[in-house]
């Protein structure tokens, strides 16, 4: 059959490379000896069509008049198609006249003389060539796309690069890859990058859009997918690009069209130059999907582990450049003013609960929030005796600086230092000016303050960021700094050629992030750690803790914990108040303690509220008996009810009523391979008992097949043997308030 496909394949190429508009080429097909991999030798038995296996994914590419295009994408395990009947183009580029800014767009099916695919069987590599554009105002540009398989993982594995010898029209962005994949029928998901991650049911049926521009604190990680758990099918899109690179990922839902679009957009570094051409940062891949979020995020944090440059060294105990206490802080709060304010209330929480807390100082210093940044100093009177004070009793102080912005009018309403020092390092539009931004504080003279986001490749802001850290830690021993919006706000399309790096698009943005960390972290003492707001992946080498007060969001599964735990400490939820504030906070604690975060952040007065306070209590002792799973462990497959959990739903006020409905019963696992046990924590955040039996598969966690030992960990934690038949069976009841943690050790793998 082979050798009849190869035949046909060579007849066929040679008639198509007389074709002017369509050419497929083989190379070496007939006379090449056979590689050792798998060969993903296309099928061309329906002319204009190639079709290409990978494993279980087979996509099929057909000439179209002027360009190529996907037809399809067929999962031929259970024979379902995945391409929407409206396909979107395999890549769309983005083109800007050098003169007058107009933007046209070049797409992969139309607008090209010359469209070649070209089998390599040596390599095993399938190469896509685009040129001649049939618009001549673009001659000089052309495409090229190559496609490695993955015959086991059922992958296909893209790498792009554009040519422009254009003098006139520059690449400004380029879209790629997006695929439109149909609606996968009743149970059919879709994983979006918004918080911790998003699993939505609704994106085929909603013109819903989800996602933003990376990296940033809403928009993560870079990778999507859309799956049916039950028909055991769907695809995994990755761009897997080392360097963190900017650019825009979304899931938009088209239900005119019964279609999900899964986009990835990069401004082209030096956007807007003539003659620059384009390389994708990384690959994508795009990846048959047999599972759900979770089995999509094995695939992602597959990829982190081996390549990209924000994964930290780990050892035995995690992150050993982290310091231990930081590592196994059970709870955080938050408050701030001056120490006679704040200090005697985190003592007195600190010891009601009688364990290590982490305190997030804010208002240390003499100027307002959000205004004369960053002239953080002097500091309020007593700071530095609160922060001697608050260690002596088992408070770790960590205080706020924001690690981003500096003031036009940094003293009250006048110019002091913006202008004359920092304005040459400050992010600038393509007109020059800077770029700035406003968050509601005021001047002096009542005027908005209006803050210039600084560029952190300049040699400027790294310096100033860093003799900040550096004073805070050296002249009043903090335990802590805290960065603000690093790895929260997306990164800024600067401009400015005297700062050295690429204008606009590019990984520049985030390298410039970890030299100025880089130093911080050589020069800071040992014991000390460094953290930042919310949870944007390329920083996390970097960092010791991220700021998840943000994940707030209705249909939040814990992808980001599923690739990162272990990896960077998460902690700190915005608790908030309201008419349903009790259920809210048990809601909130149960998700973080499930999602392996440390509890947090409250104000200290959250212990006054009798409603509440118990659970959260708890809560906070079990992160603390159970710690080690969380910063040496990785997040296991979250179990599930045989029977479903009835559902709870309260007003998170993350941004004024703010209605969330989540499982009454939380559910999380965590595991320490190299100890073989495995934790599953089962927290009832509701009124009502509950009582099911465990469904999950045991291959999933440590104890498969082995002999197992059982305990039950109680807040306290006093253990209480669990005997246990078949865990994966086992019946469960989860008293109302309350967390169930089942601790297994396995004999041996
Ligand atoms: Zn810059």
């Amino acid at each position: 059959m082979r050798r009849q496909k190869s035949t046909d394949l060579h007849r066929l190429s040679a008639a198509l490379l007389v074709c002017t508009t369509w050419h497929l080429f083989v190379a070496g097909s007939v006379y090449a000896a056979r590689p050792k991999v798998p060969a993903s030798r296309p099928d061309v038995s329906v002319p204009g069509r190639i079709g290409i296996p990978a494993g279980d994914l087979r996509i099929v590419l057909q000439n179209v008049e002027r360009g190529l295009r996907v037809a399809s994408l067929l999962d031929t395990g259970t024979g379902q198609e995945l391409l929407a009947a409206e396909p979107l183009p395999l890549f769309s580029v983005v083109l800007r006249d050098t003169q007058t800014k107009e933007l046209l767009t070049l797409t992969a099916d139309s607008g090209w003389k010359q469209a070649l695919a070209a089998y390599s069987e040596t390599r095993n590599r399938h190469t896509l060539t685009f040129g001649n554009p049939t618009d001549d105002r673009f001659a000089g540009i052309g495409v090229e796309l190559t496609l490695d398989v993955d015959t086991v993982a059922g992958a296909l594995i893209w790498d792009m690069k554009i040519a422009n010898e254009n003098p006139q029209w520059a690449l400004w962005h380029v879209v790629f890859p997006q695929v439109a994949l149909r609606d996968l029928g009743e149970g059919a998901k879709v994983f979006a990058q918004v918080t911790s991650g998003v699993e939505l049911s609704t994106m085929w049926a909603k013109a819903d859009k989800r996602g933003g521009t990376y990296p940033g604190g809403w928009t993560a990680m870079q990778y999507m997918a859309a799956y049916n758990p039950v028909r055991g099918t769907g695809l995994y899109l990755g761009m897997h690009d080392p360097w963190g690179s900017t650019k825009d990922i979304f899931a938009q839902g088209w239900p005119d069209k019964q279609a999900v679009a899964l986009t990835f957009d990069h401004p082209v570094p030096n956007m807007g130059k003539p003659g620059v051409g384009f390389e994708l940062p990384g690959v994508a891949r795009w990846q048959l999907l047999r599972g759900d979020w979770f089995d999509a995020a094995m695939i992602y944090r597959n990829w982190v582990v081996n390549d990209a440059k924000w994964w930290p060294s780990l050892g035995p105990d995690g992150r050993e450049d982290t310091p231990k206490w930081m590592r196994e802080l059970p709870a955080w709060v938050m408050t701030g003013g001056p120490a006679s304010d704040c200090v005697p209330k985190v003592k007195a929480f600190a010891q009601a609960i009688a364990l290590p807390t982490g305190f997030h100082w804010y208002n240390w210093h003499e100027i307002p929030f959000d205004n004369d940044y960053p002239h953080y100093f002097p500091v309020k009177d007593g700071f530095s005796e609160g922060v001697a004070e608050l260690k002596a009793a088992g408070v770790y102080p960590m205080p706020y600086i924001n690690g981003r912005l500096w003031d036009l009018h940094d003293k009250g309403a006048e110019d002091w230092e913006f202008t004359k020092t920092a304005r040459p390092a400050a992010t600038k539009d393509e007109d020059g000016s800077p770029c700035t931004e406003s968050y509601g504080s005021k001047e002096t003279d009542g005027n908005s303050v209006t803050l210039a986001v600084m560029c952190p490749t300049t040699s400027l802001w790294q310096n100033q960021v860093r003799d900040i850290v550096l004073r805070l830690f050296n002249d009043y021993g903090v335990s802590g700094v805290y960065i603000d919006q690093i790895a929260a706000a997306a990164p800024r399309l600067c401009f400015d050629a005297s700062h050295g790096h690429d204008l606009g698009g590019g990984p520049w943005w985030t390298e410039g992030y970890w030299k100025m960390l880089d130093a911080i972290r050589a020069a800071k003492p040992a014991d000390r750690m460094l953290t930042t707001e919310c949870n944007a992946e390329p920083y996390i080498k970097w960092l010791d803790g991220y700021l998840t007060w943000h994940w707030q969001n209705q249909d939040m599964v814990p992808a980001f914990s599923a690739v990162y735990g272990g990896a960077v400490q998460m902690f700190g939820r915005a608790y908030r108040s309201g008419p349903t504030q009790d259920l809210a906070n048990r809601m909130k604690a149960g998700q973080q303690l499930v999602y392996g975060e440390q509890i947090g952040w409250f104000g200290p007065e959250i212990l006054d509220r009798a409603d509440s306070a118990p659970f959260v209590r708890d809560c906070i002792a079990l992160r603390y008996q159970l710690r080690e799973y969380f910063y040496r462990g990785r997040m296991a497959r979250p179990p599930r009810f045989a029977t479903p959990a009835p559902t709870v739903t309260a007003d998170w006020q993350w941004s004024n009523e703010w209605l969330v409905t989540t499982d009454a019963v939380l559910t999380g696992a965590w595991w320490i391979p190299q100890d073989n046990k495995t934790l599953l924590l089962l927290a009832n955040v509701s009124d009502t008992p509950f009582t099911s039996r465990l469904s999950l598969n045991p291959k999933d966690y440590t104890f498969s097949g082995k002999p197992i030992a059982a305990s039950v960990v109680h807040p306290d934690g006093t253990r209480t043997p669990l005997a246990l038949d078949a865990i994966d069976q086992a019946n469960v009841e989860i008293p109302a308030r309350s967390i169930v943690a089942w601790e297994i050790q396995s004999a041996d793998r």
